[in-house]
């Protein structure tokens, strides 16, 4: 067969090279003049890193593998991951469950029952259950108002800012009962997954193995338009005047408000339901420091008087040594594209930000900068509503031969690499049959 994929990000590229394993003839379009999409890597102190901050998790099993599987595997290190909160006019330390019993901003009665619920969630298989009901009232009724305001709901609007009401209990369980696993038997220290030399690498080795297997791969190279002829794809047109390049099959992996755009013959139904699910998009201003910010990798930020949602401190878990011996700090948000943060520039943002850094250190001072970059993306992450299930798109569209794989469709996990390429394997496997792994 010969198959056009549309997107060359960890679901595009996890195809093409599944697809060219079979012995399909594969071509890869991508907007960007780069690869990897929501993963790609900018050039930081000479090293290379993750425009938005990535790391893996234990249950992340199919990233694992395919590592494994690209000779990547001893670059890839379990380290410590060091998560705080600030709120109360402080840094406090959530590492261990014993940071738990002394974290003072609850009582300690919620502090235990913030125990006994996360213990619940961790053994709670049966998901379905919760799928009629939002993050917010479970939590709220099981854990207290107190968590919620302190500890959950800051968890949840570091990831859904504004949306962060409407996300289904599902989506909360999944973090809770998957990150757990990352504790390892003994229920001590998280720790987290990266590839040394940044994620990156992935896409790289995947784009070698696609090319030597005869597959194209075009960067810089937007589809304007998925050609449809009596309810069958025919092909991709690259510029809106040429005829469209033929195709047998399509596989859209770009968010569905740009698949909406491609394919406006898509029937109602099938539209009706993408135009359903609404994405945060993600802002992110990079510093590049002189000095630390903080001992905590991941500090989500409770307090809401301060403008982002979390600090990441990235060479708080990786050596600075990577990046010329400096700090790199992750300033996050996710919100909607109504937002005024949504539009401000990289140093409007950061002027806004600035005052607020003193809070978690008060000996911050902005000549630390030795530099800063700002990373938008507009669909960062789909808002996984309550009774989500029954919302998901399918891979197959009413199209013939089109089909669309994009994060909209991972559930009950939360989105990540993992479940991208999970996705690009199973769409792959759908496209054409056979050799399935
Ligand atoms: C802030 C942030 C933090 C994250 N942290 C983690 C983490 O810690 N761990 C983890 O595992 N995952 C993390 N992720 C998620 C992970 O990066 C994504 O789930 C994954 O990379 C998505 O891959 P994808 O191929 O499904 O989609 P995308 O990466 O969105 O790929 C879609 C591609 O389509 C291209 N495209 C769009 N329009 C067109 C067009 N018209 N023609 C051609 N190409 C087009 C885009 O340029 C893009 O490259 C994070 C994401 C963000 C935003």
């Amino acid at each position: 067969m010969n198959i056009g994929i549309i997107g060359g990000g960890v679901a595009g590229l996890t195809a093409a090279y599944e697809l060219t394993r079979k012995g399909h003839k594969v071509s890869i379009f991508e907007a960007s003049p780069y690869l990897g999409g929501q993963a790609a890597t900018f050039e930081v102190g000479g090293g290379r890193l993750e425009k938005a901050y990535h790391h893996l998790f234990k249950s992340d099993t199919v990233i694992i593998d395919l590592i494994n599987e690209l000779g990547l595997g001893s670059k890839l290190y379990w380290l410590d991951s060091k998560v705080g909160f600030y709120c109360k006019e402080r840094i406090h330390n959530f590492v261990t469950p014993f940071d738990l019993l002394k974290f003072t901003p609850i009582s300690i009665v919620d502090r235990l029952r913030l125990g006994l619920v996360s213990l619940y969630l961790q053994r709670l298989n049966d998901w379905p259950k919760l799928e009629g009901i939002t993050a917010k009232d479970w939590i709220i009724k099981y854990a207290g108002k107190q968590n919620y305001d302190m500890v959950w709901g800051p968890l949840l609007r570091g990831k859904f800012g504004d949306a962060a009401e409407e996300v289904g209990m599902v989506w909360f369980w999944g973090k809770i009962h998957l990150r757990f696993g990352s504790r390892g038997k003994t229920m001590q220290k998280e720790k987290l997954g990266y590839l040394m030399g940044s994620f990156g690498q992935v896409i790289d080795a995947l784009e070698q193995e696609i090319r030597k297997r005869g597959g194209e791969i075009h960067i810089s190279t937007p589809v304007q338009r998925i050609a449809v002829a009596d309810g069958r794809v025919m092909g991709l047109e690259l510029k809106a005047s040429s005829n469209p390049v033929p195709f047998d099959a399509v596989i859209a992996t770009v968010p569905s408000p740009i698949f909406l755009r491609l394919v406006p013959e898509l029937p109602e139904q099938y539209a009706s339901k993408l135009r359903q699910i609404k994405y945060q998009a993600a802002v992110l201003v990079v510093l590049l420091l002189k000095r630390s910010l903080s001992h905590i990798y991941w500090l989500n930020v409770s307090d809401r008087a301060l403008p982002f949602l979390a600090a990441i401190e990235h060479t708080n878990y990786i050596g600075r040594s990577e990046y010329g011996g400096k700090h790199i700090v992750y300033l996050s948000n996710y919100l909607a594209r109504e937002h005024p943060i949504y539009n401000k520039s990289g140093d409007e943002l950061l002027q806004i930000y600035l005052p607020h850094l003193r809070k978690l250190n008060p000996e911050f001072s902005p000549d630390w900068i030795e530099k800063y970059y700002y990373h938008r993306e507009d669909s960062a992450q789909p808002i996984i509503t309550t009774n989500y299930s029954a919302k998901i798109p399918d891979y197959r569209t009413p199209i013939q031969g089109l089909y669309l794989a994009n994060t909209t469709q991972i559930y009950p996990e939360d989105r990540g690499m993992n479940y991208s390429i999970r996705l690009g394997q199973r769409v792959s496997g759908i496209v054409a049959p056979g050799l399935e792994r």
